[in-house]
């Protein structure tokens, strides 16, 4: 191994603390679906107008049940789906009309982390290979010993012996593999992460170490992050904002504090309610919202409010009309979707 130490490899690029640099305009992606009668007539709307803005080095929450489209979010920001419509505005260029060609170079910007670390690393590389991956693929002229050096500096960020560097995926346990994963998704210094469930399939005990790294890789490298998660208390602890998505749709979106404190959406109150706090007397005394029976399909949304079919507040008008998503509370930086909030 080389004794060489290299620069990080975006040295001369600085990060402005509080830029945007992301922001999504009406997102919508819809799927279409091929089921008896109804082939090709009604699509499935798994993202259906929803905007909001990222900042440097600022950590946006999203949360919902399962299947409030939360991956597909995730994954049409970073055009690994092409969305149906709308805008995805990374540093003023409009991603969504890019060809995939011309969305090469934004590889360095914008990466993904998985829920499932194994599932995700390819078996029969080793983990410098996987690591060094998209390095190699992006700087191909650069030479082996500076990919190898830069490799084993980012395993010993992410807390992996570099000694490591010749195993293979099968070899480490859950945790370990994810801490492979977000390596090889900062190799490139990326100026986003999308983190699906990074922790989810992860034991209790080693979920905060690894939202400890994510905080500190951010300290570090000043990403932004679009941290995915169903866990209510993880996300309280890493994020800055909070997006709740219900059907496709934001219901509310409010920083952390506002938002945890002062829910003013049912459907963001009945999620709070529903999560676990630590201290033993208020988890015993704490106002319970309990949500009725499943999310609706999104190929047959309810008419107006989408969350109506399930909301303890709903009347003849949410029905009728769909609510805008307006500003509400203190701060402009709060937005709610409801005839009747809180
Ligand atoms: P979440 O991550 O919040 O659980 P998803 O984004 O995975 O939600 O899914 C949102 C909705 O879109 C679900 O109804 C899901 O079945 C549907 N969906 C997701 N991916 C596809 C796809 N590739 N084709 C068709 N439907 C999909
Ligand atoms: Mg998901």
């Amino acid at each position: 191994m080389s004794d060489k130490s290299f620069a990080p490899l975006r040295a001369g690029e600085t990060v402005i603390k509080g830029e945007k640099n992301l922001e999504v305009k009406d997102l919508k992606m819809y799927f279409p679906i091929a089921q008896g009668f109804l082939r090709g007539s009604k699509p499935l709307k798994a993202v259906d107008g929803v905007s909001f803005d990222l900042e440097a080095s600022e950590t946006l929450a999203v949360v919902g049940e399962s299947g409030s489209g939360k991956s597909t979010l995730g994954r049409a920001v970073l055009q690994l789906l092409r969305p149906t419509a709308g805008k995805v505005n990374w540093k003023g260029t409009d991603l969504a009309k890019l060809k995939l060609a011309a969305l090469r170079p934004y590889r360095a910007d914008l990466q993904i982390v998985f829920q499932d670390p194994l599932a995700s690393l390819n078996p029969r590389m080793t983990v410098g290979d996987i690591i060094a991956e998209p390095l190699q693929s992006l700087y191909p002229k650069m030479d082996k010993d500076e990919t190898r050096e830069r490799v084993s500096q980012m395993m010993s960020k992410v807390g992996l012996l570099p000694q490591m560097i010749n195993r293979y995926p099968h070899e480490f346990s859950g945790g370990q593999n994810q801490r492979i994963g977000i390596a090889r998704a900062m190799i490139l210094e990326p100026r986003l992460i999308v983190a699906d469930e990074p922790v989810s399939a992860l034991d209790v005990s080693i979920q905060a170490q690894i939202v400890n790294l994510l905080k500190r890789l951010q300290d570090e490298f000043q990403m932004s992050m679009l941290f995915i998660s169903h866990d209510l208390s993880v996300v309280r602890y890493i994020s800055h904002r909070v997006l709740v998505l219900y059907l496709g749709k934001i219901m509310e979106i409010a920083d952390r504090d506002e938002l945890f404190d002062k829910p003013r959406h049912p459907y963001t109150q009945a999620l709070i309610s529903a999560a676990p706090v630590p201290d033993p007397d208020k988890e015993a005394t704490k106002p319970r919202i309990l949500l009725e029976g499943e999310i609706p399909s999104p190929v047959n949304p309810p008419s107006g409010c989408v969350f109506r079919t399930r909301c303890p507040r709903a009347q003849d008008k949410c029905a009728k009309e769909v609510p805008a998503l307006e500003a509400r509370g203190a701060t402009s930086a709060r937005r709610v979707a409801c005839h009747f909030p809180d």
